[in-house]
């Protein structure tokens, strides 16, 4: 330490002293040494020229030692100047009270040199040590907080799009939400990730996103704020628009969509549904999200959807049924129609459609245009597949050697798109009905054509193997989908069932009369033999017949009907007039 460049002050009223104490440090190497007589000045000089070391006389007119201090104390608020106290006095309650303000130590009058250069000495180092701890813990004190800083942006980072994560937007949102002038939300669900990750591998998938998220980020102001919210899901919070707004911006959003990205070298390209929440004033954030959430489109087609009570109903709804549909068949709620299947020709019962009928206790009955759908989108499809497959053989069983039951008498029962992509299915299938003792010629499928075309390459080889066989399978509800019968007429398909929606309006529409014409010349064309379904009316029935459908089925000849009423129409049919 060099004690020459300390700055040190004098006080003392008497000068002799002041001048005796400067020359003693003077010739001892202190450079900045000064000196004062009148206490009144001290302030401002310590203001001004802030002294490592005060040198301080107790007992002076005007301003005591005691005031100087108080003064010091106040202005430097924590952070005197360390204070010598220069005294004739020793008494303790001098000291005490010197000490109780902060006074380092003491020096007696009259002074013994020795002693008041290794005071002073004592009080620098201590000070000196003092000073390099408060730098080095200032300096550890920025090194936490930038730091810390440090961690917490990472904490509200993704680190691979650089965007806000899930917690760096619940705190955006937080504060959104205190700024009472509400948001709006867009949570967009990004499809065809999991695709990529499987094709591609992970790293793709993660340049995607990061690319993803920069061309997301383009349409968006600084009023926006987008963030990652889980592993596909982008979310952007919009403090203040109106519903307008949010749905011009979550067109425009989709549309960055409708270009394909490069990532390495591969053009890749996925797609985008996004849901719309918005609140006014001051909202709760997490129910903000998930007004968003539950407003994504589910259904095919529809990409963008503004939240609404009713949708949220609905989905409780749906959220109850799936929940109700869970283990109906073991609680005996689920039961089999069967709707006759009536030959053209000669006014004949050919056989029936196996329809699924659920009776829940609270729900009552339940549509299986509804459940269906549900129970695929859950998986429950599977046991209520097979429970229709085990019922169907059970009665097909019983009746099978019943005088009606024609060698050609058919039960068809409906497979769904999931059942069929299941690589055992037709194997499975074979088993049950060798269980059961069927004739193979008594049962047959119906799938939808989306059904078929899920997953194409798989169906093929289940319809090959059950053609081959010998069970004959059928297009249902064809002209609803694709209608690609090119397509279909390289599967091993026997039978193609006319949707409803061409049957319904025959009688009015001519385009209908000639669709249905159309479909059932395109069928005959490639070997299928045609199914009319919904028939209502004598003169749908008559049309149908006239343009070479082969089997009728609708309300007009039966409804679905309970096995009982069924066999009873079955056995009594023969009596039935023929429709005119
Ligand atoms: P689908 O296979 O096309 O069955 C024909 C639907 O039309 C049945 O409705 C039937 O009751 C109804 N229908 C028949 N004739 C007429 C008519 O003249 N007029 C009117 N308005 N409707 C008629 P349902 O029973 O409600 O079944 C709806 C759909 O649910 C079925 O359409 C089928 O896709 C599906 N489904 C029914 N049972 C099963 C099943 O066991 N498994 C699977 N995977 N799906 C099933
Ligand atoms: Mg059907
Ligand atoms: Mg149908």
């Amino acid at each position: 330490m060099t004690l020459a460049t300390k700055h040190l002050l004098v006080v003392d009223d008497n000068p002799v002293n002041v001048e005796m104490i400067l020359d003693l440090l003077d010739d001892h190497g202190f450079d900045h040494v000064h000196g004062l007589s009148d206490p009144r000045e001290v302030l401002g000089y310590c203001r001004a020229v802030r002294p490592d070391l005060l040198l301080l006389d107790i007992r002076m007119p005007h301003l005591d030692g005691y005031g100087v201090i108080e003064q010091l104390r106040e202005h430097f608020v924590g952070d005197m100047p360390p204070v010598i106290v220069l005294t004739a006095q020793v008494d303790d309650a001098t000291r005490h009270r010197a000490l109780e303000m902060g006074v380092r130590d003491f020096l007696t009058k009259p002074f013994k040199h020795d002693e008041v250069l290794q005071r002073i000495r004592n009080i620098l180092e201590i000070e000196q040590r003092f000073s390099i701890r408060d730098q080095q813990a200032a300096t550890l004190e920025q090194m936490v907080a930038k730091r810390t800083r440090e961690l917490d942006y990472q904490s509200r980072t993704d680190p691979i799009t650089r965007l806000a994560n899930r917690r760096g937007l619940t705190q955006s949102l937080r504060e959104t939400a205190m700024s009472a002038n509400g948001a709006g939300l867009l949570f967009i669900a990004v499809d065809g990730i999991d695709d990529i990750i499987r094709l591609h591998g992970y790293s793709v998938a993660e340049r995607l996103l990061k690319q993803l998220g920069s061309t997301l980020g383009n349409p968006l102001d600084d009023n926006h704020q987008l963030g990652l919210w889980g592993g596909s899901e982008f979310l952007v919070i919009a403090p203040g628009h109106t519903p307008a707004a949010l749905g011009t911006l979550g067109i425009t959003l989709l549309h960055t969509f409708e270009q394909d990205l490069l990532v390495d070298d591969l053009l890749l390209s996925v797609n985008a549904r996004i849901g719309i929440s918005e609140a006014a004033g001051h909202f709760d954030p997490d129910r903000l999200v998930q007004m968003a959430a539950l407003a994504l489109p589910q259904s095919n087609g529809v990409r963008l959807q503004h939240y609404s009570q009713d949708l949220e109903d609905q989905q409780r709804q749906r959220l109850h049924v799936q929940r109700a549909l869970r283990d109906a068949t073991s609680r005996h709620e689920m039961s089999l129609a069967f709707q006759p299947k009536i030959c053209a020709l000669h006014h004949r019962v050919i056989g029936a459609e196996a329809l699924l009928r659920w009776y829940h206790p609270e729900l009552g009955h339940v549509s299986p245009g509804l459940f269906i759908p549900l129970a695929e989108a859950s998986g429950d499809i599977f046991a209520i597949g097979n429970w229709v497959i085990e019922q169907a053989l059970g009665f097909i069983a019983e009746w099978q050697d019943a005088a009606w039951m024609t060698a050609d008498f058919n039960i068809a029962i409906n497979v769904s798109a999931r059942q069929l992509s299941r690589r055992d299915f037709a194997d499975t299938l074979l088993t049950q009905i060798k269980r059961h003792g069927v004739e193979l010629a008594h049962l047959s499928l119906e799938v939808t054509e989306s059904g078929l075309m899920n997953d194409i390459t798989n169906a093929r080889q289940q319809l090959e193997q059950l053609h081959t066989a010998g069970i004959a399978v059928a297009v249902d509800d064809f002209g609803t989908g694709h209608s690609s019968l090119a397509y279909l007429k390289t599967l091993p398909l026997s039978t193609l069932k006319i949707d409803r929606a061409f049957v319904m309006d025959l009688e009015e529409s001519l385009v209908d009369r000639q669709l249905a014409r159309t479909i059932t010349q395109l069928a005959h064309g490639v070997g299928c033999n045609v199914v009319a379904e919904g028939i209502e009316t004598p003169a749908q029935a008559d049309y149908l017949r006239s343009i070479g459908c082969e089997i009728m089925q609708g309300y007009f000849y039966s409804r679905p009907l309970p096995a009982a009423d069924f066999i009873e129409l079955c056995t009594t049919w023969e009596h039935t007039p023929r429709p005119a």
